[in-house]
């Protein structure tokens, strides 16, 4: 009986770490200092800038936790065309597919949708003197950029995301 038990424990704990293996997302070494980094987990959070200016590299910073914006045509992904996803580099969640992406002469990445409704949120910006729609990712309320209303059919709305917040994933990786 006590053998019984025994085994059973130890199966139990054998079950428990596989499960915990399959779960785990494997880690780039890009992302390796930033335990908040998920590409399957939604769930909001609520992370302090003092640390996320532990974590994230200083230009990601300043542009997600500070609202600053790059230079037009000076980000990585402006022009790019490739086929594949649209990931948030501060926190990892989905946020644009390049369906969405259009070319744009801003010099910025531009989406005219979003991959889901609550992937990005809206915060009204009256900062510099103009009235803005702020765009923030969902998940870890980052600064991605603005949203204007001159984007082409069929939302006729800009996305104005600057590169340095986002990360690309090319569908041929998969
Ligand atoms: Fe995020």
């Amino acid at each position: 009986m006590r053998y019984l038990i025994l085994s059973l424990a130890v199966s139990s704990l054998l079950f428990i770490k596989c499960s915990n293996a399959q779960n785990k997302e494997p880690m780039s070494e890009e992302h390796k200092n930033n335990p908040y980094y998920s590409r399957t987990d939604t769930a909001h959070l609520n992370v302090s800038n003092e640390e996320w200016r532990r974590i994230l590299p200083r230009e990601v910073y300043a542009i997600a936790r500070e609202q600053e914006t790059e230079w037009a045509f000076t980000g990585k992904y402006w022009k790019t065309d490739t086929k594949g996803m649209y990931y948030c580099a501060v926190c990892g969640n989905a946020l644009f597919r390049s369906d969405a992406k259009f070319a744009s002469s801003c010099g910025w990445p531009s989406f005219y949708e979003a991959i889901r409704p609550n992937s990005v949120k809206y915060i009204p910006d009256n900062t510099h003197g103009m009235m803005r729609t702020e765009v923030v990712c969902g998940r870890c309320d980052s600064h991605l950029g603005h949203i204007f209303d001159d984007g082409p059919p069929p939302t006729h709305k800009r996305f104005c995301m600057n590169s340095a917040v986002l990360e690309f994933e090319p569908d041929e990786n998969k």
